[in-house]
């Protein structure tokens, strides 16, 4: 069980997040849904250390992080539990397919060039893109880099994957693919933190489906009571709006 207590994160003196608090099971998939401009990414990013929270804690089994007083090596650790996957792919241009997978083996985990090379192509073959492991980035397709980025993401074996509108800045025909490869890694019981405006994959996939409005979860349940039985007046005009 992932616990995470009274996270707040304030830029300037705006409060993005007023005190979120959210129990994730073992193989969950959970979806943040709600407006732009509401604190999905800043959340996602405070777990991973990328915004430095105001307060809070994670909890994974006994290990505690202090989100707003944290060691560099603690930061680390952390980082090694929760790996994450962005809009913009975020791939080593640089790198191959297989480089990309790699490096987050050799470099932070510290395994063997062989080995990662083995587990980096076990990886891809996951995800259907065995056969492009020496292509660059610039010629795979968006979907294609999406799915090295998901790959490398797993290599990793975090407690959490967190996952920030992965398919938001593809072509439309590429929606589906990545979908389906995030549809594959949660039916292998990988435990994640998924924001998408995308309602239908949400209904599909999500076990719980969070709703952020101003800062606070608003309300949440299942996709079922989310999307056909929203009770607050925020969720029912969000929903409205978006259809
Ligand atoms: P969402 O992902 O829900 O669209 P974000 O988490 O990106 O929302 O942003 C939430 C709010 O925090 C917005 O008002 C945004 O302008 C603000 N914000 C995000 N990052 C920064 C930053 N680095 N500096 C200042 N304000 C920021
Ligand atoms: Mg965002």
């Amino acid at each position: 069980m992932i616990r995470i207590r009274n996270l707040v994160k304030k830029f300037n003196n705006h409060t993005v997040l007023d005190g979120i608090d959210l129990d994730i099971e073992p193989g969950e998939v959970v979806a943040f849904i709600g407006p732009s401009g509401t604190g999905k990414s800043t959340f996602l990013r405070s777990l991973n250390l990328l915004e430095k929270p105001d307060s809070g804690t994670i909890q994974f089994d006994d290990d505690t992080y202090d989100l707003s007083h944290i060691s560099k090596k603690e930061t680390l650790r952390l980082r090694r539990s929760t790996a994450m996957v962005f809009q913009q792919f975020n791939l080593f241009k640089n790198r191959t397919a297989v480089e990309n997978v790699e490096e987050g083996l050799r470099v932070v985990k510290k395994i063997p060039k062989n080995e990662a090379r083995q587990r980096a192509l076990s990886e891809l073959r996951n995800v259907g893109l065995e056969e492009y492991q020496n292509h660059y980035p610039q010629h795979l397709s968006g979907g294609q880099q999406q799915r090295v980025a998901i790959a490398r993401a797993l290599s990793m074996k975090p407690q959490l994957l967190l996952l920030d509108e992965p398919t938001s800045a593809l072509d439309p025909e590429r929606v589906k693919e990545v979908q389906d490869t995030i549809s594959l890694a949660a039916q292998e019981g990988n435990t994640m933190l998924l924001v998408s405006h995308e309602m239908g994959f949400v209904r599909k996939i999500a076990s719980k489906v969070l709703f952020l409005d101003g800062g606070k979860i608003i309300e949440q349940g299942s996709p079922e009571a989310i999307f056909a039985n929203p009770k607050t007046p925020r969720l029912q005009s969000f929903l409205a709006d978006i259809e």
